[in-house]
């Protein structure tokens, strides 16, 4: 069994309760949805939407203004992301119409082999590999922050981590999400006392309305800010990275495995600039995340099987079941193929390929639900070259829970950032790095536990990955961008909301509060509380769909780029204690 099958879904419940936040800067309205002009951002924290517009207002652009925002998000949503982590960046650069992509995902260090995570043959524990030493990846956010400020910003780090050090030191209330999310990591977070420390009061959560501050990120991002990139992969914070993950720092007689990470894994880590992946879907282009992210192959595949039917003229459930099926054959695909480009030659261009995408979609049939866990398809005639060997013919099925943050920003100047990080599982190994107050990730797990498979773990590796950060354009010019937090979820939370703007009509904050399906080749279609009961629910079922629980899908968050010059950031109405989308200039 892999461990994604073995991966339970989640026990954690994402509150949607919305308290309102008691943060004490100055006031931008908590709101998902706003119109006007000049730069635009759209996150799921206050703090981080505000800071992007505050480097907007002083000269940055959207690079600078989404680096900003992301450190942010490092503090106010630490379980989700954080520069113990890594991402993948879409930037579109308005002056040259060039959309380039970096790529900063956690890398196996070199001390990794494909069996790192089997013992006597059995694939390890899932949850003990998580919480250890031996899931954490060679962090790739700062190094991809760098990049993007140096080739694309107009600022230092000085400049875009002024914002977030000063919510780290001041502090911010905690809302119900935070203080939930907490609850469901207690027993993590009680192994190490760093961690315990900042988030658990007497053994329990903070609760919901604390001031919280963490000093010691800041004094990590005021490090970064005076000595680069260097302080953290070659200086103080390396080192302190280093001894975590080898020894991680646990209560008391705590069974915790250390890792094997070197400060050469650190000082050798390269963030990487990778042409996005091009598709295209009724008259927009669809740009979006290359490998080793597999969202963009797997979201243009499911595009492409779903363009040989007229979804506009049917029934929302017909065209709902024929989003479901496209989805249940692309996560075929992407399951059985897809890896770090760097070491398997996944056949991207037979996948992304229309021919190949008529012959998927005659394998759905219009009135009933596929069955689970349908074969891969075989894309090599569809390639250009011939010569790849591997022919899977199985699909493993994946079970991922809902983390990560995805946040997107625009400027004047029309550059438009897309951009999703993370550190995977919430609160990631649960490993506060001693002094610096940030998680490291658990990003590892995301390798298959055993092989032969394209995404077994390799000294040097990058984990396959769900996440889709994407940017839409018409006639050559941006129409949308889109992305969320979710693991596998990811690629059917972008994909359902594409379809429900561009085929079903809907305005881009109905497309975001619209109920998600996720159906990822597995058995049963996992939906949100609620929409079980609901009409459309009764008609799926009607063509034999059945139902997977789970607290929420997704966080997503969008820009609308409108006909009359304005610009709508829109954020999440309901999930994840509600997002945050601001206009440098809104209109009245
Ligand atoms: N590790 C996941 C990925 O790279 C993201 C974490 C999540 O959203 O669950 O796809």
């Amino acid at each position: 069994m892999s461990p994604s099958q073995r991966r339970a879904t989640p026990t954690l419940l994402v509150s949607t309760i919305i308290i309102s936040l008691a943060f004490t800067g100055p006031a931008y309205a908590k709101r998902p949805v706003a119109t006007g002009t000049g730069g635009a951002a759209a996150t799921i924290s206050e703090q981080a939407t505000q800071s992007a517009i505050t480097i907007l207002n002083q000269g940055g652009n959207a690079v600078d203004a989404a680096v900003a925002a992301a450190a942010t998000l490092g503090v106010t949503d630490p379980f989700s992301c954080g520069i113990g982590g890594g991402g993948f960046m879409v930037i579109y650069l308005a002056r040259d119409k060039r959309v380039i992509t970096i790529d900063h995902r956690e890398m196996a260090p070199a001390g990794f082999k494909p069996t790192v995570f089997t013992e006597n043959g059995a694939e390890m524990d899932f949850e003990k590999v998580v919480a250890s030493g031996m899931s954490v990846g060679v962090p790739g956010t700062v190094r991809g922050w760098h990049e993007a400020l140096d080739r694309y910003g107009k600022m230092n780090f000085r400049q875009v981590l002024a914002p977030a050090i000063k919510v780290a030191s001041e502090g911010f209330r905690i809302n119900a999400n935070f203080a939930h999310l907490i609850d469901g990591n207690i027993g993590k977070f009680q192994l190490f006392p760093a961690t315990a420390a900042l988030y658990l009061k007497d053994g329990k959560s903070l609760p919901a309305g604390t001031l919280l501050r963490n000093p010691d990120m800041a004094k990590a991002y005021r490090e970064i800010a005076a000595g680069g990139v260097k302080a953290f992969y070659e200086g103080k914070i390396g080192r302190a990275i280093v001894a975590a993950v080898n020894k991680p720092p646990v209560a008391g007689g705590a069974d915790v495995r250390g890792g094997n990470m070197t400060m050469a894994d650190l000082a050798n880590y390269e963030a990487r600039l990778r042409q996005p992946v091009r598709s295209t879907y009724r008259g927009y282009d669809i740009v979006g995340m290359p490998l080793p992210s597999s969202g963009g192959v797997a979201v243009a595949e499911a595009l492409n099987i779903l363009e040989g039917y007229d979804l506009k003229s049917m029934p929302r459930e017909k065209a709902e079941h024929l989003y479901l099926e496209a989805s249940r054959l692309a996560f075929a695909d992407r399951n059985a193929y897809l890896a770090d480009p760097e070491f398997v030659e996944a056949p991207v261009e037979g996948l992304m390929s229309k021919e190949y995408a008529a012959r998927r979609r005659e394998l759905i049939d219009v009135n009933h639900a596929g069955k689970p866990m349908a074969p891969a398809g075989d894309p090599y005639p569809f390639q250009k070259d011939q010569s790849y060997p591997l022919r899977p013919s199985t699909s493993k099925l994946l079970a991922e829970g809902a983390h990560t943050t995805h946040l997107t920003v625009s400027d004047k100047e029309g550059n438009i950032v897309s951009y999703t990080y993370t550190i995977e599982s919430w609160g990631g190994s649960g490993i506060t790095v001693p002094g610096y107050g940030f998680i490291l990730n658990n990003e590892m797990t995301d390798f298959d536990f055993s092989g032969p498979h394209p995404n077994v773990p390799e000294a040097g590796k990058r984990p396959r990955s769900s996440m889709t950060p994407t940017i839409a354009f018409k006639d050559g010019k941006p129409a949308f961008t889109i992305g969320s937090p979710g693991g596998s979820t990811i690629i059917t939370t972008v994909l359902q909301t594409i379809v429900n703007y561009i085929d079903l009509g809907m305005r881009m904050d109905q497309a975001l509060d619209a109920p998600r399906l996720s159906q990822r080749n597995g058995a049963a279609t996992d939906i949100e509380p609620g929409f079980g009961t609901s009409a459309q629910a009764k008609g799926l079922a009607a063509m034999g769909h059945t139902w997977g629980a789970q607290e929420e899908i997704g966080a997503a968050n969008a820009l609308v780029f409108n006909p009359d010059g304005t610009v709508t950031a829109v954020s999440e109405g309901k999930r994840h204690g509600t997002g945050s989308a601001a206009v440098q200039h809104p209109a009245h």
